[in-house]
């Protein structure tokens, strides 16, 4: 066990023997190769600049402004190809199992965005990609299922004896996967988790987001915002969002976690909210767990949002108290969903619309001329059968 990649007691390689070869390879290709190869870095920005479409757009919200009366910037994730940040990850991940010479990747995925992301990555880069996706969530996904089958990947179905087949057991899946097929194989996680190195790794793959707010914010303002605002799930939109301006305490920083049903019933995924202290894979952070320590089933109406850890990262900006916080139900999300889409023409992604529920909850506690800077991750055409029945 090594102790490196820590944010306070957070995070950490907690995994079996036969991974650690494979992390330590990681581990040296994120120093030398996405740290200092030149090469790499102008490769990669050049297809986020040209494939994926960045920089993306921070747009003034006139009209939720108004309403607010507060100043609402929305960093536009949802117009990068493929509809979220998860962009941003894949390519550069899977720029580096080209250069770390793998033939191939796999990946887990829950909702089906990040898998979708993968897929699309594989082919652009030529690499055979699989995708460990629970039996349940291939059900509730078709679209995304479709999307990656279009893209040339396979889809390994997950069923589990216990539980339902979701996130957590595809993802328990793939590392099994991993372990047998160490040299050939990259496996490209999708958020914020997972063992050292990747909590590093994908945050620093996601961090050109607050990079370009911060430029962007301080062309048209001249002044940094009051505050940043996005949805956690495992944390990599937010943590990408927020990292640039983690030195300037003047900006406070806040993560909305899924309240579903609400806090105080067991239908919710509000890990930093409701969560303690232990080992999910392979890192120690915040996690939803029984008193004896079995992973809770947790639950969003954003499957994007329906996992029972959160990056170690977050845990620790939580313990150090320099990102707060919050939660917002499925019904103030569906709210927020609907007040974006019919007030600005812009169709949030269920897990976005809880950032943006925030903002309409917690305007009054912000001053006149004040700037909230929301991060929208990801558009909505996946949610709208999910939004069907809330219409007349
Ligand atoms: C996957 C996803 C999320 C949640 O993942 P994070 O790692 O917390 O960012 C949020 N929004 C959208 C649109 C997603 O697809």
């Amino acid at each position: 066990m090594k102790s490196s990649g820590k944010f306070g007691k957070y995070g950490g390689m907690f995994v079996p023997e036969a991974l650690m070869p494979a992390l330590e390879d990681l581990e040296k290709a994120y120093f030398g190769i996405v740290k200092k190869n030149r090469k790499f870095k102008e490769e990669l920005n050049q297809l986020l600049k040209d494939y994926a479409g960045r920089p993306t757009p921070l747009y003034f919200a006139k009209n939720l402004s108004k309403k607010l009366g507060i100043k609402i910037y929305l960093k536009r994730e949802d117009l990068l190809h493929g509809g979220a940040h998860k962009a941003n990850n894949a390519l550069g991940q899977g720029l580096l199992a080209k250069y770390m010479g793998k033939t191939r990747m796999i990946a887990e995925t829950g909702a089906g965005q990040h898998g979708f992301a993968t897929a699309m990555v594989g082919a652009l880069l030529n690499i055979g990609t699989e995708i460990y996706m629970g039996v349940e969530d291939i059900e509730r996904q078709k679209m995304n299922v479709l999307k990656m089958k279009a893209c040339g990947a396979k889809i390994h179905p997950v069923e589990v004896r216990r539980g339902v087949g979701t996130l957590k057991d595809a993802i328990n899946e793939a590392l099994r996967d991993w372990i047998t097929n160490i040299k050939t194989t990259y496996y490209l996680i999708g958020s914020v988790v997972g063992p050292h190195p990747y909590p590093s790794l994908v945050r620093d793959f996601q961090k050109v987001i607050g990079q370009e707010i911060k430029k962007q914010i301080l062309a048209k303002e001249g002044r940094l915002p009051q505050a940043i605002v996005a949805c956690v799930g495992g944390g990599s939109n937010a943590l990408g969002a927020f990292y640039s301006f983690i030195q300037n305490p003047e900006v406070s920083l806040v993560g909305v976690e899924a309240a579903g049903k609400g806090l105080n019933t067991p239908k919710h995924s509000a890990t930093i909210s409701r969560g303690s202290d232990g080992i999910l894979h392979g890192s120690l952070s915040k996690i939803l767990q029984t008193k004896d320590g079995q992973i809770k089933e947790v639950y969003s109406i954003a499957a994007g949002l329906d996992y029972p850890g959160v990056g170690p990262q977050h845990s620790f900006l939580a313990e150090i108290k320099r990102v707060a916080y919050a939660a917002a139900t499925d019904r103030e999300a569906i709210e927020a969903f609907k007040t974006l889409s019919e007030i600005e023409g812009i169709i949030p992604a269920l897990e976005s619309a809880h950032a943006v529920a925030y903002i309409l909850k917690e305007a009054k506690k912000y001053k006149k001329g004040d700037i909230v800077v929301i991060n929208l991750s990801g558009r909505g055409d996946k949610d709208l059968e999910t939004m069907e029945r809330f219409y007349e």
